[in-house]
């Protein structure tokens, strides 16, 4: 086995990416990545681009698509640099209670977090006074706003409100440009349109078994010999892989269990009284910190985001707000003249227009500490969605819904609700972590704190470990992709010291 690769990362998100740049300096490592190199330019920026980039099997190459569970749906993205890509990168923190019942305190991550601020290097937006939505939630909720930081290089940024699907003017601090920049400089292959199908354990290493996505594509299929595997294909990937591994790697009772949407909703204020410049498509830039103590006393991280409709969703938004909003919603609070409402919704139907309805919209988007109730489901070819049928009755789910009434109450609009409640509906989300949690041992988790499986009996797979959103153990109330990260790059010391050790 001397053609051995030192280290096979799995999937090129912020877990693997941060892994792979502290491993690659110790070893010969390959990062393998289902999706393709995004170049800026090839983003789509209009909906039928959007649509045609869903990722199906017919269409490996596709830029994003979603996994279908009882009660909720989340989107995944798949490309060189995970959903980096396509997010606005906020990058946040969770609060210090989050910690309370991780088998890693909040003292131990902090120099991991450090690290990964450093790499990533978020910034606030230079527009966010001017748009109206710190005034909004200042006006609803005194005191309690939160201003973020994104991972875009502003000084590039045309504001052009095309960060979700995808910047096309390299103005993103994405993975590509960040994490797997440092990890090439030390020698590491990133490997595109490769999907991994298998990893069978082989004696004292592995045999990663992989299947070429995109051209050139092959029926056979390549083994790469490999003395250890960093699984890091993303929440939905890794429990897909190891699912499909079961009979070969036998996991934890907790397998698939203690899912969290991290509290994801989604909810709009159609049409208020307060001017927001929803119509901009610049990306989220505040939020508010609500206090919420669950029905247990805990307290409870609640964060409410004035979200941002990109730019290539709002004509569609402002067609479908405007033509069924009053169908989909309810009215709310104080009127302004009747002339002045229908005035703005007629401009938005005309075209997107400052003076519009959208631009009068709040769009609620909510990121809180859920009860990480969900579990994976997989379907009859194995892969796994997060089914949680009673999610929109989480405690501080609901909770939230009412602060949202309560803000509709004062400044008007037509409040169109979660549509989760709709037949066939589901709840929205991008942050699906969990399912392969950290634990103390087996009596509580999938992986240890170093992120390595564990097995049934509590012993660890040698050269196995997973680093994604998988392995978090409970909901944060924050955007995810920081927290990853820092747990990627934990992961990524604890092996590199490994390599070092053995060489
Ligand atoms: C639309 C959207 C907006 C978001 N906005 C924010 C935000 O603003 N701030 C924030 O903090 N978080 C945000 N998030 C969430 C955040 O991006 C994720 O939590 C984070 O990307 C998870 O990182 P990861 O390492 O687990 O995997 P991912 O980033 O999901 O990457 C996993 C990679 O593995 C690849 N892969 C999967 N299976 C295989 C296989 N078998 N073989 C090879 N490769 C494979 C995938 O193609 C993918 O590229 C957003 C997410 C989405 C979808």
């Amino acid at each position: 086995m001397s053609d051995r690769v030192d280290v096979v990362v799995i999937g090129s998100g912020y877990g693997g990416s941060a892994v792979a740049a502290r491993v690659a300096p110790h070893g010969r490592t390959i990062v393998l990545e289902r999706g393709r190199v995004w170049r800026p330019g090839d983003f789509p920026s209009h909906l039928p681009g959007l649509a045609g980039a869903y990722h199906t099997r017919r269409n490996p190459l596709g830029l994003w698509g979603m996994r279908l569970g009882e009660g909720t749906g989340n989107a995944y993205v798949s490309g060189v640099g995970g959903a980096s890509l396509v997010n606005y990168g906020i990058t946040q923190a969770p609060e210090d209670h989050v910690f309370d019942d991780w088998p890693l305190s909040r003292e131990a991550l902090a120099p991991y977090y450090a690290r990964a601020l450093e790499v990533l290097r978020p910034a606030p937006s230079p527009l966010a006074d001017a748009l109206g939505d710190k005034d909004f939630l200042d006006h609803v909720e005194p005191g309690r706003r939160v201003d973020l930081v994104n991972t875009i290089d502003w000084e590039r940024c045309t504001h052009c409100g095309l960060c979700v699907p995808g910047c096309n003017v390299s103005a993103k601090r994405s993975l590509d440009v960040t994490y797997l920049a440092i990890a090439k400089s030390h020698g590491a292959e990133i490997r595109a349109e490769r999907e991994v199908v298998a990893i069978d354990p082989d004696g004292d290493g592995w045999r990663v078994v992989v299947r070429q996505t995109g051209r050139g594509r092959s029926d056979a299929d390549e083994v790469i010999p490999a003395r250890h595997v960093v699984l890091a294909a993303g929440t939905f990937g890794t429990l897909d892989l190891l699912h499909r591994q079961r009979d070969r790697l036998s996991t934890t009772a907790w397998f698939g269990r203690a899912m969290t949407m991290n509290g994801d909703g989604l909810a709009f204020l159609y049409n208020t009284s307060h001017p927001l410049s929803g119509h901009h498509g610049a990306p989220i830039t505040t939020s508010v910190h609500l206090p919420f103590i669950d029905p247990s006393g805990r307290e409870r991280t609640l964060n409410v985001m004035s979200g941002r409709i990109p730019k290539v969703a709002m004509r569609f938004s402002a067609l479908v707000l405007g033509l069924f909003g009053g169908a989909l919603g309810r009215r709310r609070g104080p009127r302004d003249p009747a002339t002045a409402r229908a005035r703005r919704r007629l401009l938005d139907l005309l075209r997107t227009d400052p003076e519009g309805a959208l631009a009068h919209t709040f769009m609620y988007k909510l990121d809180a500490e859920d009860s990480s109730g969900g579990r994976a489901v997989f379907d009859a070819e194995g892969r796994s969605a997060l089914a949680w049928p009673g999610y929109q009755d989480d405690p501080i789910v609901r909770f939230a819904a009412g602060r949202l009434e309560a803000w509709a109450a004062r400044v008007g609009g037509v409040l169109v609700p979660d549509v989760s409640g709709l037949p066939g509906m589901r709840s929205f989300g991008v942050h699906p972590l969990g399912g392969v949690r950290m634990g103390r041992g087996p009596e509580d988790g999938v992986v240890d704190p170093a992120g390595r499986l564990l097995r049934p009996d509590g012993g660890v797979y040698p050269g196995l470990r997973v680093a994604d959103a998988s392995i978090i153990p409970s909901s944060l109330g924050v955007p995810s992709s920081l927290t990853v990260a820092a747990l990627g790059e934990r992961v990524g010391e604890d092996l590199a010291n490994e390599l070092r050790a053995a060489a």
